[in-house]
């Protein structure tokens, strides 16, 4: 495995993107934990994984348990090595127009606390550690980081806020942490959206259809949440590497060359 003797946290690892991650860091030899705020997928972890996964329940906006995760996860596997922040809640495409005030103004409290604060927060506290092995750290991003009708505003912006705040730690970590970014498109996974709009049990499936996805991807296909999982490993590999900090890898299946008038060139191939 490209990641043996390599220890990960994961936030959000309990379903989704995050828990396909935990597979495959697995699967490359790492030690993972997971900060997870779901009691209930917390116990999901321990008993699917044996025990082999430490998941510490938490939520990614307190500043406590963020530190308790680190602390936690250096206690079990003896260090830290990468630091994925990937727990966040999607806003289902929530416009500026038809969002009232009143959740807009505490929907972007709630959804740039998780998808936004959550990171920074997770960021200093896996910091030492990370500066410690000479590790990194990964944030999951979005097409969302890049383009718009990804979301509305509200989750469109934060994606995009998660690009500086890469930008600005890989400067910052630099030369001991390299810090970058992998944006997936859409997927089927548990992604939900804030209480403020209504949306806590409303799954991304439930406002898009598997159709719909791939009609406008020019790989046309819908990708499995597993699927997204190579660039993560590349970039917390250490053989592989040695030169990417600061760089958000478009893992969404070719939405930045989509074309004006065809979605592929090459359907007729
Ligand atoms: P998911 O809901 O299956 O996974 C996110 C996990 O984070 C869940 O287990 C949830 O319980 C947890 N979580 C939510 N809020 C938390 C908090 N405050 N503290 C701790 N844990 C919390 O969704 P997913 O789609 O796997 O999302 C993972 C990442 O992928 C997110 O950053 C999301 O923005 C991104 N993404 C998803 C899609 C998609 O189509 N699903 C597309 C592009 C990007």
């Amino acid at each position: 495995g490209w990641l043996q003797n390599e220890v990960a946290l994961i936030t959000g690892g309990g379903s989704g993107l995050g828990l396909a991650l935990v597979e495959r860091f697995l699967k490359e030899g790492a030690s993972v934990a997971v900060l997870e705020r779901s009691a209930e997928k917390c116990t999901d972890l321990e008993q699917k994984f044996d025990g082999q996964v430490l998941a510490i329940q938490g939520d990614v906006c307190s500043a406590a348990d963020n530190q308790n995760a680190v602390k936690a996860t250096v206690a079990r596997f003896g260090k830290l090595d990468c630091f994925i922040g990937n727990a966040a809640v999607w806003d289902h495409g929530a416009r500026l127009i038809n969002t009232s005030m009143e959740q807009l103004d505490k929907g972007f409290d709630e959804l740039f606390a998780i998808n936004v604060k959550g990171y920074l927060l997770g960021a200093k506290a896996a910091a030492a550690e990370l500066v410690k092995s000479c590790g990194s750290m990964i944030f999951t991003l979005s097409n969302s980081a890049f383009y718009a009708e990804g979301g509305g505003p509200l989750y469109t912006a934060s994606k995009h806020a998660a690009v500086g705040l890469i930008r600005e730690l890989a400067f910052e970590l630099a030369p001991k942490v390299r810090v970058n970014g992998v944006g997936p498109c859409g997927m089927k996974t548990d992604l939900r959206g804030p209480q403020a709009l209504g949306q806590q049990d409303t799954r991304i499936m439930d406002s898009r259809s598997p159709d719909a996805i791939k009609a406008i991807l020019p790989l046309q296909f819908f990708p499995e949440p597993e699927e997204f999982t190579g660039p993560f490993v590349l970039l917390a590999s250490r053989q592989n590497n040695q030169t990417l900090t600061g760089v958000m890898i478009n893992a969404d299946a070719g939405l930045g060359i989509r074309g004006i008038r065809n979605v592929a060139g090459g359907l007729e191939l």
